[in-house]
């Protein structure tokens, strides 16, 4: 009997109006393939072809290439016998050959980070065959030179695999410019182009020992197996791991009739989007080139035109180029072929309203026929991202929880930086301009390649143009400047995805890599001189300019108001000054859900006192100290509570080991001794005491507080006493006072008691009193374990993930910097504990802790404070296991709030 893998189909075939696949099929067909099927039998026209699913891609990981091409051969050549009767030509015919295409396509776009071989079939005879049928010799020939460059590069291995190597290919081009004493590839002769293709074949020749194949199913089975290969290219794991994409996806194979927007007259090349990737707006714009292949507008090597007529008079303004000469030289596709452009406009509408969502199209046009080569969901800057889902919440496309799901949490943060304060703008001396290709604001220092962008601290790549390879390099810096490309080069749909300011296609940049050199105008900046781009208008600007906080849209508002309807879940924020606690509640917190008393301490009035306090040898004279540091403390807690307007306030009482606030330079030491009246040894001495090997297992938390109380019973009464004070003036205040690092339950009881009685004492003071809560972090796993006990005396938990993490991996937080980046290299890690909560491990201790603990007390209030609050991810984690809140920085509280939102939705 068969097994099920040897009956399902390995090729599913789609052209003419049907397909074998569809778009739900993904998974198996890739997001190219399935959508190639899908539009097929929409009606959208594209070339015919078929797709060898992933799961070929995983049988040739585990089979090998010969194993896998007998698998296979039967259904390709059914397949390509039904792509000749589609376009009426024959593969491997030598007076009418049929041309094609073999492409990646994995289940999410990757964008140049695998292989692509063009112009399939063509070989000596071939090339003569298009030369007759197309009647343009130069073109065949042409298409034939680049073909062997491209195979050679991608199939034969001998692509450049650093900016160090030299491409044979480009340097036999280089060589026969110079001898031609031309400077454009355009320039060639079709002389020209027979030699190229004659050197390119030597060149394969010596190099490989290989003679280039002649015959195209060889040609064919090279290609698809290259494709195969370049799913295990270093481009593509970085690009994964990047993005968290696992292994062993792999990627499916398109195979796919050529279509020719270089053949002539009546032929151009584009790429469209349904709506502007920039900013959101709803307004079908794109590029074209013509008489280009469709590589050469993503490439960047011309700069391409606009397709709508708007879209072009933009274009000039920004170009300084008067109206009569932008209608005459660069012309919109609008005005030039306008019975095309009324057919591309009725596709984006078809395909934006099937697949309801903002379409990134590419599309040739072969002797005036429109052929549609692909479409996809457009990626988006986060405030595109945000206005396109409202919009088409607006327009009926969506209902609310699907727009909100359109909401990718982590791309919200685009939104919430600074940008460019409008007042240093206006002393702000302009450079040049360029094409706005991914807004937001940047500054940092030129570099020239992308393996140097940790060169500095903030770095922006300056590039002629950029390519795959510069993609680590572009996601180091700050941003990113190229000279050429448009809209739809690498660098501004990279850059928009990663929603990283980008400027490209800037002119009048000269960019000498050798001398490591800028010069605009006559004008030289070199490497390391710093300058600023503004993404949004295209300026590039010279120096730093400050920043300030941005207006947050309309739309973000929308989303935010949604997501509180959808999420069960509440949102704080960890906020230890009144700024930060002002700066959430704007981004919607709804309370502090950690406090770190100790940053307050840092400050040049307070460590003194704190120094002091630590350096003191007898109770009396810690007391003495923390009389100083009491009424900082109550006014530090007066501005939170203030700022959080009646919220609950959790705040968490001394934690880090001590030796962390005493001076470890001899002058510093020397200073203090003075101001305590002490000598410089006696202060050397208590610092070498407060040294210990394992700090982090050390002297901290509230084995603090429990070894010297006066410091819990100083913070008890700044907190309640600050409390106290906003009542009087009418203000409510929600203290929660939180014990770190409990182990046992006795340390929490040992606290818990002078936290009580502290606050006896203090009402009586004030003949007054306020509700507070006592409750414990939940970091420790001996905590974990004991929780039921620990919650008979607990009012509340909140999980110190952090900590949790650490000390259930037995990963020191100070020193997993050593070891982390190799493990998740090596894949022994799939992602960084402390910043993805590990659901499988710590996240037992987690579940198990709040089952624990609501057994005692079903009420019980549990959060969670560590960095994971404001990772998506750990967020839904933490509403599938019911917890009341998640706490998280600032400027991750709209993140969590999606996040919650999502989980509630049920998209998990
Ligand atoms: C934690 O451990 O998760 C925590 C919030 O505390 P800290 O990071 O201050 O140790
Ligand atoms: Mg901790």
């Amino acid at each position: 009997m068969e097994t099920i893998q040897e009956i399902a189909a390995r090729v599913y075939e789609f052209g003419n109006n049907s397909a074998d696949g569809n778009s739900t099929m993904k998974n198996l067909l890739g997001g190219k393939g399935a959508n190639l099927a899908e539009m097929s039998s929409l009606g959208i026209p594209v070339p015919p072809g078929f797709t060898i699913t992933t799961e070929v891609c995983k049988e040739f990981n585990e089979l090998g290439q010969e194993a896998i091409i007998g698998l296979i051969t039967p259904e390709v050549e059914k397949a390509i016998k039904n792509m000749e009767g589609i376009m009426g030509a024959q593969y491997g015919d030598t007076k009418n050959p049929l041309l094609i295409s073999v492409r990646s396509g994995a289940r999410v776009s990757m964008p140049g980070m695998m292989d692509t071989v063009l112009n399939l079939g063509l070989n000596d005879e071939a090339v003569i065959g298009i030369a007759e049928k197309t009647g343009n010799e130069r073109f065949a020939w042409d298409s034939y030179r680049r073909f062997i460059q491209m195979y050679g590069g991608v199939v034969l291995g001998m692509k450049p695999q650093s900016k160090e190597d030299i491409d044979p290919f480009e340097e036999i081009i280089e060589h026969l410019k110079e001898k031609r004493e031309i400077q454009h590839d355009t320039q060639f002769t079709i002389q020209d182009l027979k030699d190229l293709v004659y050197d390119f074949k030597d060149v394969i020749q010596k190099s490989t020992g290989q003679n280039f194949p002649t015959d195209p199913w060889e040609q064919l089975w090279g290609a698809i197996i290259a494709v195969f290969n370049s799913w295990n290219g270093a481009r593509a794991i970085y690009y994964r791991k990047m993005h968290d994409y696992p292994d062993d996806w792999g990627t499916a194979v398109n195979v796919q009739a050529m279509v020719f927007g270089n053949m002539g007259a009546g032929c151009g090349t584009g790429v469209c989007f349904t709506r502007d990737a920039g900013n959101g707006e709803n307004r079908f714009n794109g590029e074209y080139l013509l008489n280009a292949q469709g590589e050469d507008v993503v490439a960047g090597v011309r700069t391409p035109q606009q397709i709508t007529k708007m879209g072009s008079q933009r274009w000039a303004q920004l170009a300084k180029i008067e109206e009569s000469d932008r209608a005459e030289n660069y012309i919109s596709l609008e005005e030039l072929m306008p019975d095309i452009y009324k057919e591309l406009f009725k596709y984006q509408n078809i395909l934006e309203q099937h697949y309801k969502d903002m379409q990134d199209m590419e599309f040739t046009i072969q002797s005036g026929k429109l052929w549609i080569l692909q479409t996809r969901n457009g990626k988006r800057t986060g405030s595109a991202m945000v206005k396109i889902a409202i919009d088409l919440l607006k327009e009926g496309l969506l209902d609310e929880k699907q727009a909100l799901l359109r909401i990718e949490p982590n791309k919200l943060d685009e939104l919430l930086h600074p940008v460019f304060d409008p007042n240093a703008l206006k002393r702000a001396t302009i450079i040049e301009q360029g094409l706005p290709a991914s807004p937001g604001a940047a500054t940092g220092q030129i570099v020239f390649f992308a393996d140097e962008a940790r060169k500095f601290r903030n770095t922006i790549l300056t590039r002629i143009e950029t390519s795959p390879e510069d993609l680590e390099g572009m996601n180091l810096a700050k941003g990113i400047l190229t000279a050429r490309g448009g809209m739809t080069s690498h660098a501004a749909v990279v850059a928009r995805g990663m929603g990283k300011c980008c400027i490209s296609g800037a002119g009048a940049l000269k960019i000498d890599y050798k001398n490591r050199l800028l010069t605009v105008d006559g004008k030289e900046y070199h490497e390391g001189d710093w300058i600023s781009l503004n993404g949004t208008t295209g300026n590039i600007i010279e120096g730093k300019v400050a920043t300030i906080e941005p207006e947050l849209s309309g739309e973000f508002g929308e989303i935010m108001k949604i997501a509180n309807k959808y999420a069960t879940m509440a949102v704080r924020t960890n906020a230890d000054t009144p700024k930060d606690a002002r700066a959430a509640r704007k981004f919607g917190a709804k309370g502090i859900g950690l406090a770190r008393t100790e940053h307050m301490f840092f400050e040049v009035d307070r460590i003194k006192a704190m120094r002091e306090m630590i350096l003191a040898d007898t109770v009396k004279g810690r007391r003495h100290a923390l009389e100083d540091l009491l009424p900082m403390q109550r006014s530090d807690f007066e501005g939170i509570f203030e700022a959080m307007q009646g919220l609950p306030v959790t705040v968490r009482l001394l934690d880090p080991p001590l030796h962390e606030f005493v001076p470890h330079q001899l002058a510093t030491q020397k200073e203090l001794a003075e101001d305590m009246h002490i000598s410089l040894s006696a202060v050397k001495n208590k610092v070498a005491e407060l040294q210990e090997f394992n700090p982090m297992l050390g002297h901290r938390g509230c084995r603090l507080g429990n070894t010297f109380p006066e410091i819990t019973e100083m913070q008890t009464r700044a907190i309640l006493e600050a409390a106290l004070n906003l009542k009087a003036k009418g203000i409510e205040a929600k203290p929660e006072i939180m014990v770190p690092l409990v182990s046992t339950l006795n340390e929490f009881i040992a606290q818990e008691e002078i936290i009580r009685k502290t606050a006896d004492t203090v009402f009586k003071e004030y003949d007054d009193t306020i509700p507070y809560l006592v409750g414990t972090m939940i970091e420790v796993p001996r905590a974990a374990l004991m929780a039921d006990l620990i919650a008979k005396k607990a009012d509340f938990f909140s999980f110190g993930t952090n900590d949790l993490t650490q000390l259930t991996y037995g990963y020191s937080r100070d020193d997993a910097g050593k070891f982390l980046p190799i493990y998740l290299e090596k894949g022994i890690l799939k992602a960084d504990p402390f910043e993805k909560l590990d659901q499988e491990g710590v996240g037992q201790l987690i579940k198990m802790a709040t089952e624990k603990g609501r057994k005692i007390k079903p009420k019980l209030k549990v959060g969670i404070c560590g960095e994971h609050g404001g990772e998506p991810s750990s967020v839904e984690f933490c509403h599938n296991n019911d917890m009341n809140y998640v706490s998280c920085s600032p400027f991750r509280v709209p993140i969590a709030r999606v996040a919650a939102a999502h989980a509630a939705i049920g998209k998990g």
